[in-house]
């Protein structure tokens, strides 16, 4: 029999790019997403395999389907998006979280939870090793999702610590690639999409804040790698790809490679961005013996041509 697979948020840019992979690898795939920043368009080209299903669904209400592996992917990743309705974001974290355990419990799925590099906050360590705690604002602007997020990871080992449940939870940090909304807000998508339309291009602050760029194809191997993961594995593992770029530079890195006239401009910089971010990738290494192949510049080769399309 095909195992049985849910992804939330399975309509969304990582989402999707999972939904595609684990078709591909004969599972049987059901896709819920309440499509708040998700689209069916990320998904069309699955809807005629017979093996796929999609669901308009709110994590926030519990789902009722019998499935072996849950990805739980649903949640809003941008700031403009999460910032949009923050206690809507608060709620689909942990009463997802919540409700996905439930079923989890239920049925005795495996559950991976797609946490962030955003439980770190503005991180006073440098780069971040799983171990690190954190440096969050519980009130800050970009609290509903990382407190949000946090939560979640407790709720995933308290399930696992009170009903053995069988948890991964992944610490995703910033991942790029084709099928982000090109409204999205996140950087990369915004500054690919200024250069093509030859609009300025905004950087918030000085431009000296770093951030680590991993493409999507390697960070869904990664993430699929953690699922197949020996029981009792359950992180948290960090995902990312170590290469570390301050914001002014990836600016300059999308100016060359798209050949645009566009011009930078600086705006201020949003509460709470964080300083500096750079995952310690060892223990997906030992453990999963997953690292990036993907650099930067090849990526967002693929990124440009993708957006190029749309636009
Ligand atoms: P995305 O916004 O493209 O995808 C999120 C998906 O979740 C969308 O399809 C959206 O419609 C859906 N969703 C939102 N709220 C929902 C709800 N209440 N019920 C059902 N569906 C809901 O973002 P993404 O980049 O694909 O991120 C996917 C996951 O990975 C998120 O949980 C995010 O926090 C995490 N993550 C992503 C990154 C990254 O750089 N891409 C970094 C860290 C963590
Ligand atoms: N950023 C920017 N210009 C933009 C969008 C984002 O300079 O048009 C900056 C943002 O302030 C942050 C970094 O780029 O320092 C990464 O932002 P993003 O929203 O992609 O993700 P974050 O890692 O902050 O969640």
């Amino acid at each position: 029999m095909r195992n049985r697979v849910l992804i939330t948020g399975g309509a969304g840019f990582l989402g999707s790019h999972l939904c595609e992979r684990l078709l591909e690898e004969g599972n049987d795939v059901i896709c819920a997403d309440n499509l708040f920043t998700g689209s069916k368009d990320n998904i069309r080209h699955l809807m005629g395999n017979p093996y796929f299903e999609f669901i308009r669904h709110d994590v926030t209400n519990p789902l009722f389907v019998e499935v072996d592996e849950i990805y739980n992917l649903a949640c809003p990743a941008s700031p403009v998006h999460y910032q949009y309705n923050p206690i809507k974001t608060t709620k689909t974290s942990v009463y997802g979280a919540l409700n996905m355990l439930g079923l989890a419990k239920r049925t005795g799925a495996r559950i991976l939870q797609a946490s962030t590099s955003e439980v770190y906050g503005d991180p006073e360590i440098h780069p971040q090793p799983e171990h690190y705690r954190g440096c969050v604002n519980p009130i800050g602007i970009r609290s509903c999702y990382d407190e949000g997020k946090r939560v979640a990871e407790t709720l995933f080992f308290d399930y696992y610590r009170q009903h053995k449940v069988d948890i991964k939870v992944m610490r995703i940090f910033n991942t790029y690639g084709p099928r982000m909304n090109p409204n999205d807000g996140r950087v990369v998508s915004n500054f690919i999409v200024q250069a093509l339309k030859g609009q300025p291009i905004t950087i918030y602050g000085d431009g000296r804040q770093t951030r680590s760029f991993c493409y999507v194809d390697d960070l869904v191997e990664g993430m699929i790698k953690l699922m197949k993961s020996r029981r009792g594995f359950t992180g948290p593992v960090n995902m990312g790809n170590p290469g570390e770029f301050t914001i002014g530079e990836l600016a300059n890195q999308v100016i060359a490679m798209t050949g645009t006239k566009s011009e930078i401009i600086y705006k201020p910089l949003p509460g709470d961005d964080p300083m500096q971010r750079k995952p310690v990738i060892k223990l997906a290494r030992e453990e999963l013996s997953w690292e990036p192949t993907i650099e930067l510049e090849e990526g967002l080769k693929k990124t440009i041509q993708y957006f190029k399309t749309l636009i």
